[in-house]
């Protein structure tokens, strides 16, 4: 191909491939900027008891807010950022941002419940994180019980001893801590009684094709029993039919999360969402004007 080309220096790199890293450094020096401009949004998804249908929590989820290319989702983002060793600056922003406004919910009469924010492993793994997130959260003026972490699997894996350190000093600060995408990662259930998880959020990817699944309806049975065994709250994501939600219903799951409840939202679309429950859940039958 170098000689139908007639640039054989050149014949490695073919359009796509340029293409390719030219994003990439695009994209480094771009995130730089959105980091130092805090070009980010945190959407919220609202987590309900299954038992009797309450808000017990809220899911922060980040968003980039591009110039040019608008809202871009974290998969196209975040393990960029934590491979170019970036996301720690989004981390920050991202906790103080979740704690700030949860704080502002609760002084304009919001429901007290708490803020779940995701961590990546490379963030967990900072020896200042416990001081970092000890600091938000006074800043803040947010009691460290509002506040979750949520990891994923990958952070158990952790022979060396740093992983139960941290925590320990976490769950001693009094944030709560939940693993994230459970069951599909290769931690060893081992590590599950010697660290202090409060919960775990079984994965999409066994809820979604519950009940017809059988081989799911097992895996999500299994996980919500050994949990409860081990004291730990379930929490199902992705849930997106009310026949996933009967199921889990039934199996005594706790808590859920997904698209049957509502997308992630910003924090207009929250607010509207919020005033239409509360609004369903007062139900002004005495003191509503008559016609
Ligand atoms: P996650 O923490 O497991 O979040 C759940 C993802 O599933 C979210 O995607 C959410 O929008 C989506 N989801 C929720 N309900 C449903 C549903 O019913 N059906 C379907 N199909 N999807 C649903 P999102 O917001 O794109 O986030 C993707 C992942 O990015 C997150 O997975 C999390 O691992 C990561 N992430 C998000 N925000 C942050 C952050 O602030 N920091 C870090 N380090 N990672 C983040
Ligand atoms: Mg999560
Ligand atoms: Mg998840
Ligand atoms: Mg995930």
């Amino acid at each position: 191909h170098a000689k139908d080309s007639g640039r054989g220096h050149y014949q490695f790199f073919t359009p796509d491939m340029s293409q390719r890293a030219f994003d990439a450094l695009h994209m480094e020096s771009q995130l730089r900027e959105a980091i130092a401009g805090e070009q980010f949004v945190l959407h919220y998804q609202p987590q309900l008891s299954l038992a009797d249908g309450r808000l017990v929590g809220l899911e922060a989820l980040v968003r980039w807010q591009h110039p040019q290319r608008g809202l871009i989702g974290p998969d196209a983002f975040v393990p960029f950022a934590e491979a170019r060793g970036l996301i720690a600056g989004i981390g920050r922003w991202v906790l103080c941002e979740a704690c700030r406004q949860l704080k502002a919910w609760f002084g304009a009469g919001w429901p007290m419940v708490p803020v779940a924010v995701n961590l990546s492993a490379i963030e967990f793994r900072q020896p200042s994180l416990v001081q970092d997130i000890t600091e938000i959260l006074a800043a803040a003026g947010l009691a460290p019980q509002y506040l979750e972490i949520e990891l994923t699997e990958s952070v158990l894996m952790d022979p060396g001893g740093f992983a139960l350190g941290t925590l320990s000093k976490l769950k001693a600060l009094g944030v709560g801590l939940a693993i994230d995408d459970f069951g599909t990662g290769y931690s060893s259930l081992a590590y599950l009684k010697r660290y202090p998880i409060d919960k775990l959020k079984i994965d999409r990817s066994f809820v979604c094709d519950i009940p017809g699944d059988g081989d799911d309806v097992a895996i999500t049975t299994a996980i919500v029993q050994m949990a409860h065994s081990l004291k730990l709250l379930t929490v199902a994501e992705g849930v997106e039919t009310p026949e996933q939600r009967a199921l889990l219903q039934s199996l005594g799951c706790d808590e859920y999360q997904g698209y049957l409840i509502a997308r992630p939202m910003d924090t207009a679309a929250l607010q509207a969402w919020m005033a239409q429950r509360s609004d369903n859940a007062v139900q002004p039958s005495s003191n509503s004007p008559s016609p």
